[in-house]
């Protein structure tokens, strides 16, 4: 439910953060850069699903260089809280070797979920490796966990919409919101 800029899912109460408006600024400035540094090549994406997909999607309608396009699925996530505990990854059953892989990411958080997904890229004998995300908490600045391109840097508040859920609700929501504590 969205009443006047707060939005209310099951027990928690959200509050706006990042316009969509904002959103779609920083997604086409993303993509001209990729659009920059790919010029020559042919990159492979990977979002990572679910979070992902509503970026992924607004991201690669403005990357003009030759791509493909394969989804990653994972879970480490229960709640507003990481278990620190990682499911196993799914997808990409297309060979990546010697090629120019970016992975999507929602949010970056402890970093855990990319270390997994990174190490299993390299085992497959990517060409390049590289990790593009919406947003970045803290935790990931402080462990210099190696994220090439960034939209939004944030605190260690919790968020929801542009595809990212509270309990599975919320992903279909045009803009960002933060937990309200009150
Ligand atoms: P990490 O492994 O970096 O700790 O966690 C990354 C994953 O946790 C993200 O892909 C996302 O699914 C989830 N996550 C981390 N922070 C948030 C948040 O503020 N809101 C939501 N909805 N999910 C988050």
């Amino acid at each position: 439910m969205l009443v006047e800029n707060l939005v209310q899912l099951k027990d928690l109460t959200f509050k706006s953060f990042i316009s969509e408006e904002k959103i779609n600024a920083r997604v086409i400035e993303l993509a001209n850069q990729l659009n920059n540094d790919y010029v020559e090549k042919s990159p492979v994406f990977l979002p990572i699903l679910n979070g992902s997909f509503m970026f992924a999607a607004d991201l690669i309608k403005h990357v003009s260089v030759n791509c493909q396009v394969s989804f990653v699925k994972i879970s480490s996530y229960a709640g507003t809280q990481s278990t620190g505990q990682l499911k196993t990854l799914i997808g990409h059953e297309e060979s990546l070797f010697n090629q120019d892989v970016i992975v999507i990411e929602d949010i970056v958080d402890t970093g855990l979920t990319l270390e997994l997904i990174l190490s299993d890229l390299k085992a497959r004998g990517a060409k390049s490796v590289e990790t593009i995300s919406l947003l970045r908490k803290q935790k990931a600045r402080d462990k210099d966990v190696a994220v090439k391109y960034v939209g939004f840097e944030l605190d260690e508040q919790f968020v929801v919409g542009y595809g990212l859920d509270y309990d599975g609700l919320g992903r279909n929501l045009s803009a960002i919101y933060e937990q309200s504590m009150h």
